[in-house]
């Protein structure tokens, strides 16, 4: 029976809003983790993969529950992690090797000692005649190899990775995944177990040996999935791809909504994601020459768009009522089809028709609009409302965005400049 390295028990994380209510950020969160195990956290941009990460490092602690490293809580940082940042974060002033020492900046070790790791570690990276070079002397993936360096050289039982290879070229970030596999599936470093931070499903089902999924708002774990392949694994085989696929089609599922809980009926004040309607548009009339169904993963490979910018678009179309998720395929519905094959200004009519019955808060504003005599309101009046339901920061994105499909649709303009909005005038006719 294998070890069991991090125990997290029902941790859960809530943040203080600039309007003093607090919102949950991370809910019940139960995860062992063990030794020989590579794992890879998923889901969708903000759902709180970033911060789970953190509070297994020790860098925030929870607001509920507790992390158990090696079966004892952990205080303050945890001893036993190394930690890989998307954004490099190395020291411009410092050469490689000086970046990679640093690691060990804390160890009572002698200077030779130091020296010796740095060295092996520099050429485990494949950074072999590079000790001397500048950060800014080193090519993107060059550089991330310097920040696994850094983490690897601590000799840690944990290598935590946040979205360690999303900065980088495809070609670049391959190499590197490769390379980490190599030292770690043959194991030439002395890690116990990997966790990753990812919004590439395909990185997950190629690297890993389990991915764990989350939900948003808050984020819970809504699926823990082993995968068993063995390495090397072939991107285009169909346990591959189908297990990709299976991991879409859960992350798309809670979006499945009955008519009546996305209906206004409820009134609930439901973000919009930040899809400028010609975005949408473009993306309706691709589904429409695709044909029927169409797999998540593929559109997604096809559109060249990883997981973040992806799901946004594929949660608008479902808002909308113009598509539909199902299995992980994605097809439009009978008001989609008709959206595709409309002209330019009927497409306007069936925007306008579907986010005033879809989208409560497109609703709510217009509604105001509606109620005032001369129809037209500040920016800053509709922003303070949406800061009470979701911040001031993203009230304020919200505001853009609701903007920008209020124009499409006709329904509203906005004076730039003087940040009013006003009601469109066949929108003031139709009452
Ligand atoms: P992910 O990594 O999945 O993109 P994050 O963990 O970065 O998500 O963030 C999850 C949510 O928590 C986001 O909505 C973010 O705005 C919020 N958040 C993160 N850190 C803080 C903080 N220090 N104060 C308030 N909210 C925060």
């Amino acid at each position: 029976m294998k070890k069991t390295l991090i125990e997290l028990n029902q941790i859960s994380k809530r943040y203080i809003l600039p309007n003093q209510t607090s919102g949950s950020i991370l809910e019940d969160i139960n995860i062992n983790i063990k030794e020989g195990e590579f794992v890879s956290i998923l889901g969708p941009s903000g759902s709180g993969k970033s911060t789970l990460l953190r509070i297994i490092a020790g860098l925030v602690s929870p607001s509920q529950g507790t992390v158990l490293y090696n079966g004892k809580p952990i205080v303050s940082t945890n001893p036993g992690v190394g930690m890989v940042f998307q954004s490099f974060a190395l020291f411009p002033w410092l050469t490689v090797l000086e970046n990679v020492k640093l690691g060990l900046e804390n160890k009572s070790l002698k200077e030779a000692e130091i020296m010796r790791k740095a060295l092996s570690v520099i050429d485990m990276i494949g950074l072999d005649g590079f000790e001397g070079a500048y950060p800014k002397e080193l090519s993107g993936g060059m550089r991330q190899r310097v920040g696994l360096g850094r983490a690897l050289i601590m000799e840690p039982d944990i290598l935590l990775m946040d979205e360690p290879f999303s900065a980088l070229d495809v070609l670049t970030a391959e190499n590197l995944k490769n390379d980490l596999l190599e030292l770690w599936t043959e194991k030439k470093i002395p890690t116990k177990s990997i966790i990753m931070v990812t919004h590439s499903i395909e990185e997950a089902v190629y690297m890993s040996d389990r991915a764990i999924v989350l939900s948003k708002d808050p984020a819970r774990v809504i699926a823990d999935i082993p995968i068993t392949m063995p390495h090397w694994r072939d991107k285009q085989e169909s346990s591959f791809t189908s297990l990709v696929d299976r991991i879409y089609s859960i992350l798309t599922k809670k979006e499945i909504k009955s008519p009546d809980t996305t209906g206004v009926q409820k009134k609930k004040m439901e973000k919009v994601q930040q899809v400028p309607a010609g975005a949408l548009t473009g993306f309706i009339e691709l589904i429409a020459d695709l044909g029927q169904k169409v797999d998540l993963y593929k559109l997604a490979d096809q559109l060249n768009l990883d997981l973040e910018d992806f799901l946004p678009i594929v949660e608008a179309a479902q808002m909308l009522h113009f598509a539909l998720i199902q299995h992980g395929d994605i097809e439009l519905t009978e008001v989609g089809h008709q959206f595709a094959d409309a002209s330019v200004l009927d497409r306007k009519i069936l925007f306008k028709e579907s986010v005033l019955s879809y989208i409560p808060i497109m609703e709510k504003l217009v509604w105001i609009l509606h109620s005032k005599s001369n129809h037209k309101m500040e920016r800053e009046f509709f922003v303070e409302i949406f800061a009470k339901h979701f911040g001031a920061k993203e009230a304020e994105l919200q505001m853009d965005i609701l903007i920008d499909w209020g124009r499409y649709a006709e329904l509203i303009s906005y004076d730039e400049n003087a940040k009013v909005l006003f009601l469109d005038h066949d929108s003031t006719a139709s009452g």
